[in-house]
């Protein structure tokens, strides 16, 4: 086992928990390389992704993006300090493909297996961005199984001040996107359609009563498909833009309202973003203005690390590292982690 003390880390970080292979290298928080294969061009034939499908394309591709991975970062894999992979939450039969290449990895090189929570990797593509960045901070995670308002306290422990009732952000742009007869993923089409409408189509309140974080997308996903439909039944001309574009203004509007409230709340200094959802342009623009107005640092992670990627996960693998949090080679894939369990390590 190479040294723990060593000051920066050489990680591999390795992702398979959908339908993206991607694997990274950092030296410490430096990003040396950042390899993706996406079997989304496949999925997309089918409206979303099929299981066996993904594990396959992963099973194929792991081998190539990690060798890119290393060479694009010069690096040796004799020269690595851990290698970290995601075990959860995700698809099973993805998550073992990334999971079992990993084992072997570490394994074969005699160095430490890391296991990440998908979640605590979207956290930590922050740290990427901004080198500085140390708890406490708060996260505005949404994504396409995920929508919370996040404090991070330590690097091992975050407090959930609250999020969906029921569907996730990302999941509410993807259904909407059906409606609207757009490809999977739903996100991107919806934001590119929604800038060529205006918000004119009143949408349903999503914030519930009592004050506090939570909120909900089903009466919100509900009211667009129900417009959708009576507009069609009824053969009446509607704009797909214009309901692109109030969807998304309800959506997002709401989670930059109440990351600015868990702001005041807990009197946090930065604010920063992950998930799919937060690569949404109109999101990034609205939060920078919410931020600047209360006069709080932003930290928004590259669009690509708010998407499914390996960078972040290397970059978490690097804060279970300086707490020597080790795996056993008997990890197991996880399909579902509960957010407060998430919260500790
Ligand atoms: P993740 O679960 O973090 O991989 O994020 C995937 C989710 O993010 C999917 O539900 C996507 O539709 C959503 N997403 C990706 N890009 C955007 C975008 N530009 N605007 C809104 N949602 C997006
Ligand atoms: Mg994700």
């Amino acid at each position: 086992m190479k040294d723990l003390m060593q000051q920066e880390p050489l990680i591999l970080g390795i992702e398979s928990s959908c339908d993206e292979t991607a694997a990274a290298v950092i030296r410490g928080r430096e990003l040396l390389s950042d390899e993706i294969a996406s079997s989304a061009a496949t999925q997309a034939k089918y409206g979303g992704v099929v299981p066996e499908l993904a594990s396959r394309a992963h099973a194929e591709a792991v081998d190539e993006v990690v060798a890119r991975a290393l060479k694009n970062a010069n690096v040796k894999k004799e020269e690595l300090s851990a290698v970290a992979v995601t075990y959860g939450a995700g698809l099973l039969g993805a998550l073992l493909v990334g999971l079992s290449f990993a084992k072997g990895f570490s394994y074969g090189l005699g160095i430490p297996l890391i296991g990440v929570d998908h979640i605590r990797g979207h956290l930590a593509a922050a740290y990427l961005e901004d080198k500085t960045l140390e708890p406490p901070f708060l996260t505005l995670l949404a994504s396409g199984g995920h929508t919370a308002i996040l404090y991070t306290e330590r690097a091992d422990k975050f407090r959930v001040l609250g999020g969906t009732l029921d569907d996730a952000a990302g999941e509410a742009f993807d259904k909407v996107a059906r409606v609207l007869s757009l490809p999977y993923p739903g996100g991107p089409h919806i934001e590119a359609l929604a800038r060529e409408g205006n918000d004119v189509i009143p949408m349903p309140k999503m914030l519930k009563g009592g004050g506090g974080y939570d909120f909900s997308y089903s009466g919100l996903k509900t009211a667009v498909i129900n417009y959708v439909h009576k507009m069609e039944q009824s053969d009446l001309a509607y704009s797909r833009a214009d309901v692109a574009c109030s969807f998304q203004h309800a959506a997002l509007d709401v989670l930059v309202k109440k990351t600015m409230e868990g702001v005041r709340e807990t009197g946090a200094r930065v604010v920063t973003a992950g998930g799919g959802v937060a690569a949404n342009g109109y999101l990034r623009e609205r939060l920078t203005r919410a931020c600047r107005e209360e006069n709080v640092r932003l930290v928004l992670p590259a669009k690509k690390h708010c998407t499914d990627n390996a960078a972040m996960i290397a970059a978490e693998g690097l804060v279970q590292y300086r707490l020597g949090n080790f795996a056993p080679l008997s990890l197991n894939a996880e399909a579902s982690i509960p957010l407060h369990r998430s919260a500790r390590l």
